[in-house]
């Protein structure tokens, strides 16, 4: 179909929201492929109609602005772009139109794709002086003192010329990448969403010491300048920078389209082997001159291009359907499959996300599959290519690694695990039970749950009140005093009252706020325990289904074991929300008419927590008069002595927060 001017202008200003939400908040609203794809077919109408393109378009500069957080640092080289390519066969068209468009002998050099954050560092002296953000190429963001925690950076140089600046890629390891996403899934923090994003968002954080714990490297590609010094071509200064002390990307010299594409490809089977994300290959003219010549059109040289990887897929055999629970307790199916070659690595498994996702394809063991492994996200299933089993795999109504029952998630596809004492989630669990808003355990953070758990010390988190002093003090790292520490730390923990208890659960929806309106309702945990669906949902601020979510947790063996070892070891199970809140202290309230929210005994329960009195008839003394519907004299009376009524809802926004 012909494109018309309202469909390219409706993509560039889609493409322009999703750089945004890329370059400027480092959080990715799709996947670089589909917006690669977008990317091309606003290429394709721009070449058909020149005559629509706008300024303004992805096509015509380089993505990303710069943040009024960070002082500008103006570029004196520009930060390009490069040309994307797609296949080999554009790479030799590339490299075909070098050798008809220069007259002497040349070469390339082909480099891997370091998907991370493009900045420039200027060193005076050999010392370092500045480093800035790619920014919109001219202009990048201020980032100096950040740079400065990157670990691989030389912060010094050898033998270095009066001023350089370098070009290089900052990128977070595979390995840091997923020890940060261990420690945030178990402090319940959201996730970071790829290392790319991650490493751009690390050095774009206003405070260095946060930037430092986050443990970025860099990857040098490019001098920008160098005061002095005249280099002939693109490998020597690569040289060069190595022999400054810069960890310099990996480099082949290419003399033919055919060296070019062997050399993308052995990277591309050699991409597992880095330890960071590579999202294609760099293909440059080796000859500084030659590149002055050629110079850039007003977002990438044209002495450059970039072959981006596409997805790989391959049919495999589905062996088996594993369930995996995950720490937040989700159970997620992986399919194991007879072991293919994708993407540079063997694949022996591939995720089927979901439920819902196994029952769409219909898949079951036994099927051929599509696999796809698309650069470093994990391989995934795509669609039964031959169905050669009957039926559709059944996800299991028991957690496989507990036993407990699974249930849906109200708002999604995810099935989770509701044992209290499930192992899989234990560690989350136990860092959830003693963090600040539950029990408030000091010194016992993630590391010292995961010390130990890896101890053998603890499975669930009512054993911690179990743990004996001198076991702890054998624990790695953590020494007599510290373990004494602890010890102290947890008794007093024992007593911080009903509240603190019901929110160290985690029962789903049951964070603090709602555990302290639980705990000014009932005077303790057994008398929660009493409580039906109904008389829960019947409490301001709990709907049904946190209502169903506490009966049902409370009705599992595992919590039951859990509540039983509490309760042997000495936590108070008391409600302490009366003593700490003394609202009502010297108010007298009458009840009069049918209530309906609350039975009377239960409304004269909670005016007595908060330190008021109930009292049966209406004198000048009286300080509210709660009326139900058909009230009787007392709200005459009460109307006679200029008393103030209030309603059920009033009464109720009282003794909210
Ligand atoms: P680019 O990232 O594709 O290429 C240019 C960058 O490559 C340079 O900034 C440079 O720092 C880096 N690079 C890494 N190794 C290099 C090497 N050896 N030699 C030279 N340069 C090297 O270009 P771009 O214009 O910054 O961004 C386009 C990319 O960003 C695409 O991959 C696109 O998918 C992605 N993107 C994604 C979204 C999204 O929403 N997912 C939005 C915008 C852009």
């Amino acid at each position: 179909m012909e494109p018309t001017i309202e469909a390219y202008n409706q993509l560039v200003e889609k493409l322009l929201a999703l750089s945004v939400a890329y370059y400027d908040n480092d959080a990715p609203l799709v996947s670089d492929f589909e917006y690669d794809r977008m990317n091309n077919e606003l290429k394709r109408m721009e070449a058909e109609h020149p005559e629509w393109i706008r300024p303004d378009s992805p096509t015509q500069h380089v993505g990303g602005h710069v943040s009024e957080a960070f002082a500008p640092v103006e570029h004196p080289v520009p930060l390009e772009s490069l040309q994307d390519v797609f296949s080999f066969e554009e790479v030799a068209a590339f490299v075909d139109k070098m050798d008809a468009s220069l007259d002497a002998p040349h070469d390339y050099v082909t480099e891997p794709k370091i998907d991370g954050l493009s900045v420039a560092v200027e060193y005076r002296n050999g010392v370092l002086y500045q480093g800035a953000t790619r920014g919109n190429g001219a202009v990048g963001e201020d980032v100096t003192e950040n740079l400065r925690t990157v670990r691989s950076l030389p912060k010094k140089l050898k033998n270095a010329p009066t001023r350089i600046i370098v070009r290089g890629e900052v990128y977070m390891s595979h390995e840091t990448f997923q020890t940060i996403n261990a420690q945030r899934e178990l402090e319940g923090l959201p996730l970071l969403a790829n290392p790319r994003n991650a490493a751009a968002g690390s050095l774009r954080q206003q405070d260095p010491a946060v930037c430092a714990q986050r443990t970025l490297d860099i990857i040098c590609f490019n001098i920008q300048l160098a005061e002095g010094v005249t280099y002939q071509n693109h490998y020597e200064t690569l040289e060069a920078m190595a022999a400054m002390g810069f960890p310099v990307v990996a480099h082949t010299l290419c003399r033919t389209p055919k060296e070019c594409t062997d050399a993308i490809a052995a990277i591309g089977e050699g991409r597992e082997g880095y330890p960071f994300d590579i999202d294609g290959a760099v293909v440059k003219l080796n000859s500084l001159s030659q590149r002055q010549a050629l110079g850039s059109t007003a977002k990438y040289p044209r002495w450059a291009v970039a072959y981006k990887y596409p997805p790989e897929k391959k049919p495999s055999r589905v062996v088996d359907i594993l369930i995996q629970v995950g720490r937040t307790g989700v159970l997620t199916p992986k399919a194991v499959i007879e072991p293919i070659r994708l993407a540079g690595t063997t694949v022996t498994n591939a995720t089927l996300h979901n439920q819902d996702f196994i029952e769409n394809l219909g898949v079951n063991v036994g099927d051929t599959v599509l696999v796809q492994k698309a650069g470093e996200i994990i391989p995934e299933v795509l669609e039964v290519v031959k169905k050669q089993s009957d039926g559709v795999f059944r996800f299991p109504e028991t957690c496989p690694a507990c036993g407990a029952p699974v249930v849906r998630d109200e708002d999604g596809a995810a099935i989770r695990c509701t044992g209290a004492e499930c192992p899989a989630q234990r560690l989350r669990n136990i860092v959830h039970f003693a963090s600040k808003d539950a029990m408030d355990i000091d010194g016992l953070g993630p590391a010292v749950v995961e010390a130990l758990d890896k101890a053998g010390l603890i499975k669930t988190p009512a054993e911690l009140y179990y743990l004996e002093p001198q076991s702890v003090a054998a624990v790695e790292r953590m020494g007599k005093k510290s373990a004494e520490n602890l010890m102290n730390n947890l008794e007093q923990s024992k007593t911080r009252g009903l509240a603190r208890l019901l929110c160290a659960f985690g029962i789903r929806q049951v964070g603090s706020k709602a555990a302290k309106v639980l705990a000014r309702h009932y005077a303790s945990l057994d008398e929660l325990m009493q409580a039906t669906e109904e008389q829960l949902t019947a409490i301001e601020d709990v709907g049904p289904v946190t209502a169903r979510y506490i009966a049902e947790w409370f009705a599992s063996e595992q919590s039951q074991h859990q509540i039983g070892l509490l309760r042997q070891a000495g936590v108070s199970f008391e409600s302490r929300e009366e003593i700490a809140d003394d609202r009502f202290a010297g108010k007298t309230f009458v009840l009069t008419g049918a209530l309906e929210r609350f039975t009377r005994s239960e409304a004269e329960q909670i005016i007595e927590r908060f330190g008021g009195k109930a009292s049966g008839s209406v004198s000048k003394k009286t300080s509210y008069v709660l009326a139900g519907a058909n009230p009787g004299s007392k709200l005459t009376k009460a109307e006679a002595l200029g008393i103030p009524i209030i309603t059920e809802d009033d009464f109720a926004k009282l003794i909210e927060e």
